[in-house]
């Protein structure tokens, strides 16, 4: 390791120790039959484990239902004839089917590249998108600010001589060719971004995607960038089978994500494919074949009725106490429900007043874990908390916040 990588890591193991609500495991909240914290414990809501979409599975049980016979499914290859060749075709299938009902994203014409999670494939795009010859220095990967926290700390985390975290895209001035992630509806804070480096000089672009979905914001148009990283995890819910897909234009790029996924995991669980692609289908069966169900029964309806729900209860428990502000969403047209509606996105961005420095040491006294603004390339005064949580979850939110006084 050179001692530029060594100072990075350094760097990154310093702010995790600042920051320790990103250690999962260490967040010591003692959980219930119910999985909910108790009231005496933190309400963790650092995390944005999407156990909101819970309830409406419940209801599919039996119509998800895989089995897996003790002979199937036990070669690494799956379809040599496809770029991605561990990728299953009925996993393809599903997923041009789902974008297909749903018409966010062209997939004509496009390669699809599975991996372990957006997370694998975010690593993935960066790995194809960068110079291979090691130049002089690593090519810098640039996000506009309030940014997902996770993109920095992963290349924090992974010291890479090709690529390395270069802060706002905003604040982008160099002129050397860069990479640059545009998230929308963004993480943390629902907004719809739009590619913000003004150099001179080209850069790649890397479009995460993991909330266009119309359960969370309207559909306006059909995405159709270079690279598009979409995941289950914020689909459907279905973050533990860790399924991730890209859609990519060219198939050099497409063939690139394919041996970094090959050289880390060697391909992706073939159980978890199967499963997605059960869940896909059986989303789409509803909006396919809508004689068998009621229309606020269909998956995005349904979902997208419960995030309605929370989010007006949040903005009236906010407005009341006039301890943080949150940004109201202008109202755009769904050309997949036909309709105008407001974000509903997966977290709120909560910002403090006037006298308050800190929300998230704000929200601490709480007992509230929120993710403080910092980690975002923001300041102190915002903080993210997760809206996809449990039913439990999100009432002790708003009984907990009823405790805020100015
Ligand atoms: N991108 C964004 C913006 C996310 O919020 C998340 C999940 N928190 C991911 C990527 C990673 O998702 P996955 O579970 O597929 O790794």
């Amino acid at each position: 390791m050179s001692t530029k990588q060594k100072q990075r890591a350094r760097g990154f193991f310093q702010e995790h120790t600042l920051y320790p609500s990103m250690v999962v495991a260490k967040a010591a909240s003692p959980i219930n039959k119910n999985g909910f914290t108790s009231p005496s414990s933190t309400l963790n809501l650092d995390k944005g484990d999407p156990l909101v979409f819970g309830k409406y599975w419940k209801k599919k049980s039996e119509e998800c239902m895989v089995v897996i016979k003790g002979c199937e499914l036990m070669s690494y290859l799956s379809d040599t004839s496809n770029v991605c060749w561990y990728m299953l075709p009925e996993l393809k299938d599903a997923i041009e089917r789902l974008h297909h009902v749903v018409r966010n994203a062209v997939t004509k014409d496009k390669y699809i590249v599975i991996g372990t999670g957006t997370t694998q494939l975010f690593m993935a795009a960066l790995f194809a998108l960068s110079p291979s010859m090691t130049t002089s220095h690593p090519i810098n990967v640039v996000s506009a600010t309030p940014y997902y926290s996770e993109y920095k700390d992963q290349l924090d985390l992974f010291c890479s001589e090709r690529f390395q975290w270069g802060g706002d895209a905003g604040e982008y001035d160099k002129n050397e060719t860069y990479i640059e992630v545009v998230n929308y509806p963004n993480n943390p804070d629902g907004t719809i971004k739009e590619p913000m480096v003004k150099s001179i000089v080209e850069g790649k672009l890397v479009h995460d995607l993991a909330y266009y979905w119309p359960h969370y914001t309207p559909i306006t148009h059909q995405a159709n960038h270079d690279v598009m990283l979409f995941t289950l995890s914020k689909c459907t819910g279905h973050a533990g089978s860790r399924i991730g897909w890209a859609i990519v234009k060219d198939i050099e790029v497409a063939k690139k994500m394919v041996m970094f996924v090959q050289m880390s995991s060697i391909g992706v669980a073939k159980e978890s494919q199967t499963r997605a692609a059960k869940i896909m289908g059986v989303i789409c069966d509803g909006y396919q074949k809508f004689e068998s169900i009621e229309p606020d029964q269909l998956f995005f309806e349904y979902c997208k009725n419960i995030l309605r729900e929370r989010w007006e209860k949040l903005r009236r428990s906010i407005e009341l106490r006039k301890v943080f502000t949150v940004a109201k969403y202008p109202k755009a047209y769904c050309n997949f429900a036909n309709e105008s509606f407001e974000a509903l996105p997966a977290f709120v961005w909560l910002k403090c007043e006037e006298g308050i420095e800190n929300a998230e040491n704000y929200l601490g006294k709480l007992k509230i874990r929120g993710r403080g603004g910092v980690r975002f390339g923001a300041g102190s005064k915002h903080v993210r908390l997760s809206m996809i949580g449990t039913d439990d979850e999100f009432t002790e939110l708003i009984k907990r916040l009823s405790n805020a006084k100015y």
